[in-house]
C-alpha cells in the first residue's frame, strides 16, 4: 500500500488557494472558486483511475469500478465548501483521502467486489443560502425545492446561482441515489474538538453524529430605575437569565455526552442605570442520542420555568431548529476499529458534536466516520491544523478499512 500523506497535505493547500479573498479561505456553494476546485478534484480523480461527473446539484463524483462495472458502491468523501475565513482541512481532507486510497488501488491494479465512489459535496456548511447539507440532502433525495427561491446576501436566488454554474434547477432530483446503489458511506474528517489530542491519539471512531436543538428564549421582567427600585421589588430579567445560563451548564454537565451552550444574550433596554426588563438568549443543546437529548432539553425548560416562577418573570422558549442523531452503523464502527488496531493505534470511540454530510446520507445508507486529530481542537478558523503524520495514519486506516470492507446488513 502506498499512501502519500505529503501529497494529500499539498492538495489541501492547493484547494485552499481557491478562495473568495486572497488573505484567507472562503469558498461557498456555486461560486467561481468552487468551479475551480471541482476541476482540480476531477483531475486528481481521473489520475486515480476514476470516471468523474458533476451531479445535478454540483457535487463532484468520482467512480472506481469494482471487479465488474455497475456494482453497488462504498461511498467515501466529504465537502468542498467552507465557512468564512475557514481552515484548509474541514471537508477537503476527506475528499483528498478518498482519492488517495483509490489511487493506491489503481496503482496496484486492484479491483474490489464493489465499486468505490468519492464525493466532494458542494454544500455542507450552508454559508451562502443559510441552509446546510444541500449537496448531501440532494443525494439522499431530500432536497427541498422551496429552497430554490432562497436568496444569498447579494439577493441572488439559488435557482439563478445554479443556472449560472451550468446546472438545471429543474433536474436537482436527478442527484438522488437509490439505497441499493450505496453499500455504506464512510467519511474521514478532522475532529473539530480536543478529545483525540487529549487522548494522544491520531484517529478515532465516531459513534454517532449528535442530534441537536436550538431555541430562542425570551424572559420578560420589569424595567426600572437602577437607583430607585429596591432589590426586593425588582423583576430583573437579566438576573433570571443568568440563573438559566448556569442551569444549562449544570444540567449538561450532569449527563455524559450532553452539551449545552448559551452563545448569544441581549439585555434590553441595555443601559447602565436601568434594570433589564427583557432579555433574549439562544440555547444550543446536543447529545449523541435522541432520548438523552430530549430529556436534557426537557430538564432545561423545566428549570427555566421554575426560575421564572420564583422571580416573578415570564419565560418563552421558541424552537428554531432540531436535528435527530445520526448513529454510525455498529458494523462500520467495528471495521474501522479493526483497521485502526491493524495500524498499531489504540482504538478510541467518540461522538461527533458537529454536523456532517452523514446526517443526510444516513437516510439512504449506513454511515461511518473516522476522525483525525486536529491541533488544539481548532476548526472553522485559519489556525486549523493537522500533522502530515496523522494524515498518513488516517489515510492508511481508511485504505485498510476499504480492503477489508464488508457491507453492513440493513
Ligand atoms: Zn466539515
Amino acid at each position: 500500500m502506498t499512501i502519500d500523506a505529503r501529497r494529500m497535505a499539498e492538495r489541501c493547500e492547493a484547494l485552499a488557494r481557491h478562495s473568495e479573498q486572497p488573505d484567507g479561505l472562503t469558498r461557498v456553494f456555486l461560486s467561481a472558486e468552487q468551479r475551480a476546485v471541482n476541476d482540480l478534484v476531477r483531475g486528481w480523480m481521473g489520475e486515480a483511475g476514476m470516471d468523474t461527473r458533476l451531479d445535478a446539484i454540483g457535487n463532484v463524483v468520482g467512480r472506481y469500478e469494482g471487479t465488474r462495472p455497475g456494482l453497488p458502491c462504498l461511498m467515501l468523501g466529504s465537502h468542498l465548501d467552507t465557512v468564512r475565513d475557514a481552515g484548509k482541512y474541514d471537508g477537503m481532507l476527506g475528499v483528498v483521502a478518498g482519492i488517495e486510497c483509490v489511487a493506491d488501488l489503481h496503482a496496484r491494479g486492484v479491483r474490489l467486489p464493489f465499486a468505490i465512489e468519492v464525493v466532494g459535496f458542494a454544500d455542507e456548511e450552508g454559508v451562502r443560502f443559510a441552509a446546510t447539507l444541500l449537496g448531501s440532502q440532494a443525494v439522499a433525495g431530500h432536497f427541498d425545492p422551496a429552497l430554490l427561491d432562497r436568496t444569498d446576501a447579494d439577493g441572488i436566488a439559488m435557482r439563478d446561482a445554479l443556472m449560472a454554474s451550468g446546472l438545471d434547477p429543474a433536474r436537482i432530483r436527478e442527484a438522488a441515489r437509490r439505497p441499493d446503489e450505496i453499500l455504506a458511506y464512510v467519511e474521514l474528517h478532522i475532529e473539530q474538538g480536543p478529545v483525540l489530542e487529549a487522548e494522544r491519539l491520531p484517529v478515532g471512531v465516531v459513534t454517532a453524529i449528535s442530534g441537536g436543538n436550538r431555541f430562542n428564549v425570551e424572559i420578560a421582567g420589569h424595567a426600572g430605575h437602577a437607583g430607585t427600585v429596591p432589590m426586593g421589588l425588582r423583576r430583573d430579567a437579566l438576573a433570571a437569565a443568568a440563573e438559566c445560563v448556569v442551569a444549562v451548564e449544570r444540567i449538561a454537565r450532569g449527563v455524559p455526552g450532553v452539551v449545552g451552550t448559551v452563545g448569544r444574550i441581549e439585555a434590553l433596554p441595555g443601559a447602565i442605570n436601568v434594570i433589564p426588563g427583557r432579555v433574549r438568549f439562544t440555547l444550543d443543546a446536543r447529545a449523541p442520542g435522541d432520548e438523552l437529548r430530549q430529556q436534557a432539553v426537557a430538564a432545561m425548560k423545566d428549570e427555566f420555568a421554575a426560575i421564572a416562577a420564583r422571580r416573578d418573570v415570564t419565560v418563552a422558549v421558541s424552537p428554531v431548529w432540531e436535528a435527530r442523531t445520526a448513529a454510525c452503523a455498529p458494523a462500520l464502527q467495528r471495521q474501522l476499529a479493526a483497521a485502526i488496531h491493524a495500524e498499531g493505534v489504540r482504538v478510541h470511540h467518540l461522538p461527533s458534536g458537529a454536523g456532517h454530510d452523514g446526517m443526510a446520507i444516513v437516510a439512504i445508507a449506513p454511515i461511518g466516520m473516522l476522525f483525525v486529530r486536529c491541533t488544539g481542537g481548532i476548526s472553522h478558523h485559519p489556525a486549523e491544523a493537522v500533522t502530515v503524520g496523522d494524515v498518513g495514519i488516517a489515510a492508511r486506516v481508511l485504505a485498510r478499512f476499504i480492503a477489508q470492507f464488508v457491507p453492513p446488513h440493513r
